[in-house]
């Protein structure tokens, strides 16, 4: 548990910074919220005010509403809230995610939201920052964990693609972050043919675009026309669309999921699909590890995923006292099995 004393604290609404009078990720509307990335389990509706990333404003829009009253911030840069001066830092995670330091009455806190070190043609790279006390997720935080770089990973789904030009290739994702990871991984690769999408993918390319990162030529499927042969196409849609009507103009395809989650053995089988490429938009072992040592961080709490066992290793191998952030986080979404859920609503 929080310290009653502590820079932040845990309400019903979530982690609340009296000195800024804010909520970060709020659970429930608030009137003012920081918000650390557009991932529907950390930007909900209904808050006065959100302070975002510059970057991540075109999907946050899209996702709470053309009206909301958002305020964009740099990366880097310091801004007085209330009492605390508080900034945002990139997270690696997904376009526009951020890390968020707040500092006030003397100790500096910081709040990873969700994170990943791995490089990423679609989003800015993670940056260290240090603070004194530190909030990092830990949803992969196990040690059998450790990803390949997304490079290789695209290598591997080009190659399943175009091996199977007789069939529609659907390679599922989620849609904001891994589709548009992807497709940036294919771009790097020289891709350079149309890649279809399913609406939900497509309704969020235009940030992308906006953005400056390099990806294919994209086409909604639903802009085909109906007879159209899909013979040989790649298709990027959500695991919502797995087995649901919208598959039904497709013939005979193959299908794939993407996903941190299909490093869990037996997760594929489970799900059915017929192949699962692990490539991850979170921190694996090493890069959960390298991320506290690197903040220089004195106290840490663990959120989600192994919080227990990622807060017992640092405390007992790497000296660093550290404990699970428990209540709402944990009844929110500490189970692994839930968080594999196909409608899971994070970019895992
Ligand atoms: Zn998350
Ligand atoms: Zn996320």
């Amino acid at each position: 548990m929080l310290p009653t004393d502590a820079l932040l604290q845990l309400t019903p609404q979530g982690l609340y910074c009296e000195a800024a009078g804010a909520w970060i990720d709020p659970w429930r509307p608030v009137p003012r919220a920081l918000i650390t990335h557009a991932h529907a389990d950390h930007a909900r509706p209904g808050c006065g005010e959100y302070w975002a990333t510059a970057s991540s404003e075109g999907i946050l829009r899209k996702r709470l509403g053309a009206g909301i009253k958002l305020i964009p911030v740099d990366y880097g840069a310091l801004h007085r809230i209330g009492e605390a001066r508080v900034s945002f830092h990139s997270a690696g995670h997904v376009l526009g995610s951020a890390q968020i330091r707040l500092e006030a009455g003397g100790e500096s806190w910081l709040v990873s939201g969700d994170y990943k070190r791995d490089a990423d043609p679609s989003c800015a790279p993670f940056e260290p920052v240090q603070a004194d006390v530190f909030i990092t997720e830990a949803t992969f935080g196990w040690p059998i964990y450790r990803w390949r770089p997304g490079i290789a990973v695209a290598r591997e789904i080009v190659q399943w693609w175009q091996n199977a030009p007789e069939r529609a290739s659907i390679l599922f994702c989620y849609a904001f972050g891994k589709a548009q990871r992807v497709l940036a991984e294919l771009a790097c690769l020289g891709i350079s043919d149309e890649i279809l999408l399913h609406g939900a993918v497509e309704a969020l390319m235009a940030p992308y675009r906006e953005a400056g990162v390099q990806l294919p030529p994209t086409r909604a499927v639903s802009s085909l026309e109906r007879k159209a042969d899909l013979s040989g196409r790649l298709v990027l849609a959500p695991p919502a669309a797995h087995r649901s009507v919208w598959m039904k103009r497709f013939k005979t395809p193959q299908t794939a999921f993407v996903s941190g989650w299909m490093a869990v053995r037996g997760a594929r089988r489970r799900r059915g699909y017929e192949r699962g490429f692990v490539l991850s938009d979170h921190a694996d072992w090493d890069g959960l590890l390298s991320s506290v040592r690197e903040s220089g961080a004195r106290q840490v709490y663990v959120t989600h995923g192994n919080s227990d066992g990622l807060a017992r290793y640092l405390h007992e191998v790497e000296g660093i006292a550290a404990e699970p952030l428990g209540g709402a986080f944990a009844a929110e979404r500490g189970d692994n099995e839930a968080a594999a859920n196909n409608d899971a609503p994070d970019g895992a």
